[in-house]
């Protein structure tokens, strides 16, 4: 068994740093507490993505204790303190002055900001359960939000007035729908009631800011129940315009996939079509990678279907693919359990045993070796290149003089 005195995992090493973080602030005078995710999961026992520390100390204090720092959100106060390398990458803790936000004037982003109180730091956050800090010197939990009993009764409540604080920041409806999925709360009656009415604003957001939060719902394990809250709220149809809302045969599809399904997985799912996988995924402005994934997700997934009948042009590239895992579990996901599918078999079965020279072997022909043999770079050039490595691909020919035959015989 391992040692528990020995753990050196990478969150341990993080929280150890942000425990050194607040450890330093305190010597220096300071208040500095964990805040708000990092506590929420401390307390249900599970391990934080990451620690944030909250501060009495002001940003520039902050940047002076910590030679090794950056200013992150610097009109918010955040400094993002660098610790010490891990596995390839740096450790950090961000690091927050308390602080009470102004007046929201465009539903987005706060007007001004003031630094203030933990308890004020407290009152601008969203959900209780989110609300809560922890003074990891002497283990003591600090609730000013009544986080800690919603936490326990699994409810999820907006921190004060339900409907000024999503009137005040709109991104909190999609977030409310994640932290509820996520961690299996029952929504409190009035922020439910206040989510509904506010629903229709969710538009007021940036694609930006909704792709990121759509990003960790849907790679959360419980994204069916995102997805319903969404639904039921009417949010689905305002994030993702133009698709309908997923069936409940979709539905569970999505909750049968592996919890490390990747978003990208998810959401073609919920594409009819690569058309429509584009342009959703564009008006998202995710990233030119992720429109790709997705796109090349939607447009291959029947292909499983009709393996038995395809020819392996079409085949091995798509067995050569870094995404045709991911494809295979989504097509699997959406079958009855135990169902064997031939389509699936032959996918399996070409896996286990590629051709020798692999799904994408060396041409035997290429576009210089064409033009050294008299064909001229033209229109129909790129066509005939395609054609012979189809064949290649197909059996049709091995060897470089059989390709040039056939390449002789088309461009007549
Ligand atoms: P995760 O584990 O997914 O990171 P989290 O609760 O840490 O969950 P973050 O987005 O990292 O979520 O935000 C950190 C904290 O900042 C939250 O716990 C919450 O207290 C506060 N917060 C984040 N976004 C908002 C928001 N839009 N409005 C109010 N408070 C917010
Ligand atoms: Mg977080």
């Amino acid at each position: 068994m391992a040692d528990p005195h020995q753990d050196t995992s990478p969150a341990k090493v993080e929280r150890d740093f942000a425990l050194e973080v607040v450890h330093k602030l305190a010597k220096h005078g300071h208040e500095a507490l964990f805040a708000g995710g990092c506590v929420r999961d401390e307390l249900l026992g599970l391990v934080p993505s990451d620690h944030d520390v909250a501060t009495s100390a002001p940003p520039d204090e902050v940047r002076k204790l910590f030679r090794r720092s950056l200013p992150v959100g610097a009109a918010f106060g955040v400094v993002e303190v660098l610790g010490p390398r891990m596995d390839g990458r740096t450790i950090h803790v961000q690091v927050a002055t308390f602080r009470s936000d102004g007046a929201y004037v465009d539903g987005r982003r706060p007007e001004s900001v003031h630094f203030g109180s933990a308890e004020q730091d407290a009152h601008r956050r969203d959900f209780t359960i989110n609300g809560m800090f922890l003074d990891p010197i002497h283990g003591k939990v600090i609730d000013f939000v009544g986080g800690r009993n919603d936490l326990d009764q699994k409810v999820l409540r907006a921190i004060g007035f339900a409907s000024d604080r999503f009137r005040e920041d709109r991104l909190r409806l999609l977030r409310a729908a994640r932290m509820a999925a996520r961690f299996d709360l029952a929504v409190d009656p009035e922020t439910e009631r206040a989510i509904l009415e506010n629903a229709h604003a969710i538009t007021l957001v940036s694609a930006e800011r909704i792709a990121d939060e759509l990003r960790r719902m849907l790679a959360n394990p419980n994204r069916a129940r995102a997805l319903k809250l969404l639904t039921d709220w009417g949010l689905f149809q305002r994030v993702l315009p133009g698709l309908d809302t997923p069936p409940l045969e979709l539905m569970k599809t999505i909750e049968g996939l592996s919890p490390n399904t990747p978003f990208v997985g998810v959401a073609a799912l919920l594409v009819p079509n690569s058309r429509e996988a584009r342009r959703i995924s564009q008006s998202l402005r995710l990233s030119n990678q992720e429109i790709r994934d997705i796109t090349w997700l939607v447009e291959h997934i029947d292909d499983i279907d009709s393996a038995l009948t395809l020819p392996n042009h079409a085949l091995y590239p798509i067995l050569d693919h870094p995404l045709c895992e991911l494809l295979m579990d989504l097509f699997q996901a959406g079958k009855t359990s135990g169902e064997k599918d031939p389509g699936m078999e032959r996918f399996r079965y070409l896996l286990a045993n590629p051709p020798q020279s692999g799904f994408s072997p060396p041409a035997l022909i290429d576009g210089n070796m064409l033009i050294q043999h008299g064909f001229k770079p033209g229109p129909s050039f790129s066509r005939v290149l395609q054609t012979l490595w189809n064949a290649q691909l197909d059996g049709l020919i091995k060897t470089r003089e059989e390709g040039l035959r056939l390449a002789t015989s088309i461009s007549k």
